[in-house]
């Protein structure tokens, strides 16, 4: 899951940054609005909520909003802000926006925030199954064959993708486009280095892996059980 950040207070980005990257996401922060509607409209299928500032330098947040409401009508949007009355509070809304917190917030009840918006996005799935393997969102964990399987972040954001994506070939751009941040030097290979400690933690030796590579293209879990 990525998400981009437009905010102007570096102390406030940058915690939430090392937090949400703490819960497995990729984030992507903007220090003014000019910039943030630039990497919006340009990475807009590949962010999955935003979390936008109301007084940003450049443009506002609620313009931001707008801007984004005209090229995608259901990306999850939160207005992070000192204002809270109610009249800002429809303001926002009215923009498009699809929650409101109010700062100084709590970073668990942001996480907690996020987490309802993007399972109403996404569904109510939450458990993702093959062949014996089986990953859930919610209590962020994975079991082979009912024993639970110890992954970092970054392949428990893999294998959810990929497991999303179960019999559709997940092209390598995409792939880093939705798990790394926009500063990754777009340099392919490492998807591979997780491929294995994937197949290497999960697979049935003497079996063929779970995930299928592509050659040249990306890789597959096949749509079996
Ligand atoms: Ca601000």
């Amino acid at each position: 899951m990525r998400i981009l950040i437009a905010e102007d207070e570096t102390a406030i980005s940058g915690f939430l940054k090392e937090g949400l990257e703490e819960e497995g996401f990729a984030v992507d922060i903007a220090g003014n609005g000019r910039r943030a509607i630039e990497m919006a409209i340009e990475n807009i299928d590949e962010y999955d909520i935003f979390l936008l500032d109301w007084m940003l330098p450049g443009m506002s947040g609620i313009e931001i909003c707008r801007n984004i409401r005209k090229i995608n009508k259901t990306v999850p949007i939160i207005f992070l802000t000192a204002k809270d009355t109610v009249d800002d509070t429809v303001f926002a809304l009215e923009a498009g926006a699809n929650d409101f917190l109010k700062k100084p917030f709590a970073f668990v009840e942001l996480l907690a925030r996020i987490n309802v918006l993007l399972r109403n996005k996404l569904g109510e799935q939450t458990t993702f199954e093959t062949e014996g393997i089986s990953l859930n969102t919610e209590v962020h964990q994975v079991l082979k064959y009912g024993k639970p399987v110890d992954l970092t972040q970054k392949e428990f954001a893999l294998l959810e993708y990929l497991l999303r994506n179960k019999g559709y070939v997940c092209r390598r751009t995409r792939i880093i486009e939705k798990i790394w941040d926009i500063h990754f030097d777009k340099d392919t290979s490492v998807i591979d280095v997780f491929i294995n400690s994937l197949r290497k933690k999960l697979d049935v030796p003497g079996h063929d892996s779970f995930i299928q590579t592509i050659r040249g293209v990306g890789y597959r879990i096949n749509n079996k059980t």
